[in-house]
């Protein structure tokens, strides 16, 4: 079968046919909660309301199939770090409520193992850590305020530490380091391992998933679909960027575009040369976000941001594919890597994150109507979503758990400016980040004005 859209490495091999997905709703189907998304929000969500209150009955609708969004496409990094910095956390819920955050999202990540291990679901987790290294002094000096941030925060060099160029090429050998940053609060998986486990680990505790169940609107008790309705006490938003498809969620999550590319498997002399064998994740100190992954078929898994937002939010399998994009992308995986020189790219694929006009994560629970939602990850969704997940089926199974008072309760972000000045602001947003990168390389200073000025359009 064709697909219209990019095939993301990680399910190459899978199987697409309407022979295996699960039905879709026709006609009235009741239930206690009702969630609307397929991705690891939605999932999560259910295995954690199936530990904490087994008697609900929990259904999920999705208008693909179980991982059509980032959940199936993503990165790979299951990392413990949040969207939020440490000091913006602190100033807006205060340090305890950071620290306790912080964690909690320490320990996701170990959660995240155990769950897998504990339900057979083989994702290739593989707790090796996460470097950024700096190629330019530029990145040094930011990486070094970014550390101190932490360390300001309470946080030790067990937390985050800086490494000499020395140590990170006995981790990694690339093609210029002066050092770089290291923290052991991060895994890698294969998204795709997970998000499929996960949806049958929850299917035998007696979650009903629903495919190609697109919903038309989400309302207090019901969710309504072009050919049938899940009515319920609960009903949970799980779409991420996708809310902003709905009419209402417009101007609540903004979908910027993550583009990936991948490499063959890699020789056996290449990885020898590279060495980078406790597969730590991988990112270069530039401005515009990068990250990599070592894969468990020994391939190199390399995305980024930069990617163009396109016009009222709209989302499209076509976005998934971007020449220029992926060609830079490719460019740099060379120039960071040269031993991949000769290597084939096999995958190039690509898929929205959701921002908020804050970049902070929410999981919010309003009793009185039964509306919920969780999301708002910027691309740190892989660990978080579970934090949500848990931190939402708390807040519906009413357990008084200390997370259901924590800093991601809910938090109402402002909204996105109407169109075009969202476009306009957006993609001055990404101009100025690839700007600051080019100005950096040729003065091998931080731009801080003009990285504060791209803040400042944030705040
Ligand atoms: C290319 C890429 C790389 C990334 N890399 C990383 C990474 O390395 N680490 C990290 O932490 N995060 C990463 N992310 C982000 C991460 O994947 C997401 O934050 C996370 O998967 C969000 O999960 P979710 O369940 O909230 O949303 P999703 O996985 O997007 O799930 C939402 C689901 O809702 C469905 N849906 C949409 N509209 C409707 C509707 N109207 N009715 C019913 N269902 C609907 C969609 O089909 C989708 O399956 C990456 C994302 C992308 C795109």
């Amino acid at each position: 079968m064709t697909l219209g859209r990019a095939l993301p490495l990680w399910q190459d091999g899978a199987r697409f046919d309407s022979s295996s997905r699960r039905s879709a709703v026709d006609g009235v189907v009741e239930s206690d909660v009702v969630i609307v998304g397929g991705g690891y929000t939605g999932l999560w969500t259910a295995f954690y309301l199936k530990q904490l209150a087994p008697q609900l009955s929990v259904s999920i609708v999705e208008s693909q199939f179980v991982g059509f969004g980032g959940s199936g496409r993503n990165g790979g990094w299951c990392s413990a770090f949040l969207p939020m910095s440490p000091s913006e956390m602190s100033a807006e819920h205060g340090s305890q409520a950071m620290r306790f955050l912080q964690d909690q999202m320490f320990a996701t990540v170990d959660e995240i193992a155990r769950v897998a291990q504990s339900n057979n679901i083989d994702c290739d987790f593989h707790k090796g850590g996460t470097i950024t290294s700096a190629s330019d002094p530029a990145h040094v000096e930011r990486l070094h305020h970014y550390i101190d941030d932490w360390h300001a925060a309470g946080f030790s060099d067990l937390d985050m530490t800086w490494e000499s160029a020395d140590q990170i090429s006995q981790r990694i050998r690339v093609s210029s380091t002066l050092g770089g940053m290291y923290s052991p609060h991060c895994a890698v998986v294969n998204p795709w391992k997970l998000v499929t486990g996960l949806a049958r680990t929850i299917e035998n505790l007696g979650v009903v998933i629903f495919e190609d169940s697109r919903a038309i609107t989400i309302e207090p008790r019901r969710v309504v679909m072009e050919r049938g309705e899940v009515r319920a006490k609960w009903v949970v938003n799980a779409l991420e960027s996708f809310t902003s498809q709905l009419p209402a969620g417009k101007r609540k999550i903004v979908p910027l575009y993550s583009l990936m590319v991948a490499t063959e498997p890699l020789s056996d002399s290449v990885w020898h040369s590279l060495g980078w064998n406790h597969r730590e994740t991988f990112a270069d100190g530039r401005n515009m976000v990068t990250y990599a992954q070592r894969t468990a078929d020994g391939r190199i898994a390399f995305g980024g941001r930069g990617a163009p937002y396109h016009f009222g939010s709209s989302i499209s399998d076509r976005y998934d594919r971007n020449k220029t994009i992926h060609g830079r992308l490719e460019k740099t995986v060379r120039e960071i890597f040269p031993q991949v020189a000769d290597a084939q790219f096999t995958h190039h694929w690509g898929g929205p994150v959701g921002a908020p006009r804050d970049w902070h994560a929410f999981a919010n629970v309003d009793s009185t109507t039964g509306l919920c939602a969780g999301g708002g990850y910027v691309g740190d969704g892989v660990a978080l979503s579970s934090l949500v997940g848990r931190t939402l089926a708390h807040q519906i199974a009413d357990t008084g758990d200390a997370l259901t008072r924590c800093a991601l309760v809910n938090h109402q972000s402002k909204q996105w400016e109407v169109e075009p000045l969202r476009w306009l602001g957006v993609n001055s947003l990404l101009a100025l980040t690839e700007y600051a990168d080019k100005a950096e390389r040729r003065t091998h200073r931080p731009m801080k004005r003009l990285l504060a000025l791209r803040d400042g359009l944030l705040g």
